[in-house]
């Protein structure tokens, strides 16, 4: 019998009805994933447009941006990070021209004078339905009825909805409207998917019904995820995105 994690998050939980395998590796043989490209370039430009918003809302220009980018590249030591990795999929010119394209596509979704954030990064660890749930909000802000809007930043391409939709992202906000609703008892009008890479701003609005379909998938997983770990059985679920599993060298699956 494996000992169940003791909170679960709302891209954990993603991760297990993606594959209970690949959980596996992550979350209880607790095998870390090496950075990429991609994931450098999220954490990068998250970084930035957190110090970029608490500047006043007068100060938040193209060229402040900029500033803060710069400023952040070399507190951060991001220089040696990029170089570091073990596939370059470019030069650290490439790196920081994707990072800035996504910064400055940030305009063509909002207005980044006129939005005020509540809070940014901001943790949440609470119970919903019995299941303890921990996990990072990017930003949130009110509208004007005082109800939640949260956000998330993409840096990376929107799903081709060949392989995958919106729907699994939009789960991940849902929970966490929950669990601002279970620990704050605040209550979340709109979630936003904000695809810099693409200046998209992909948007829904939350409803009792969406809401109580999360709460569903959030004890059902958990559930599964207890029986799994009681029985040791963890499924594979082999498809297409095998390919860019990390875990794939020695999944069951594939040998
Ligand atoms: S390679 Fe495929 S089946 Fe194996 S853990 Fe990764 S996603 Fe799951």
């Amino acid at each position: 019998m494996l000992e169940t994690p003791e909170y679960l998050s709302p891209s954990s939980i993603s991760t297990y009805r993606d594959c209970p395998m690949k959980f596996k590796f992550s979350r209880i043989d607790r095998i870390v994933e090496p950075p990429t490209w991609q994931t450098h370039l999220g954490t990068f430009v998250h970084e930035v447009l957190e110090h970029f918003y608490q500047l006043d809302g007068d100060a938040r220009t193209v060229e402040s941006v900029k500033a803060t980018a710069t400023e952040r590249w070399t507190v951060g030591e991001w220089e040696a990070k990029v170089n570091e990795l073990e596939k370059k999929l470019g030069t650290i010119t490439e790196f920081k021209k994707s990072a800035f394209e996504c910064m400055t596509n940030l305009w063509k979704i909002e207005d980044p004078q006129q939005t005020e954030l509540i809070g940014m990064e901001y943790e949440l660890f609470t119970d919903v339905e019995g299941v303890r749930m921990k996990g990072f909000v990017d930003r949130f802000l009110f509208d004007d009825d005082g109800k939640i809007i949260i956000s998330d930043y993409k840096t990376g391409a929107i799903p081709n909805p060949r392989f995958k939709s919106d729907d699994d992202k939009y789960f991940q906000l849902l929970a966490y409207a929950l669990m601002f609703e279970s620990a704050d008892q605040e209550e979340t009008s709109k979630l936003q998917l904000l695809y810099l890479k693409h200046s998209a701003n992909h948007e829904m609005s939350v409803t009792p019904v969406k809401l109580a379909i999360a709460r569903g998938v959030i004890v059902e997983t958990k559930e599964a995820i207890d029986q799994a770990c009681a029985t040791e059985n963890f499924a594979c679920n082999k498809t297409k995105l095998c390919d860019w599993c990390f875990h794939k060298p020695y999944c069951p699956a594939h040998q």
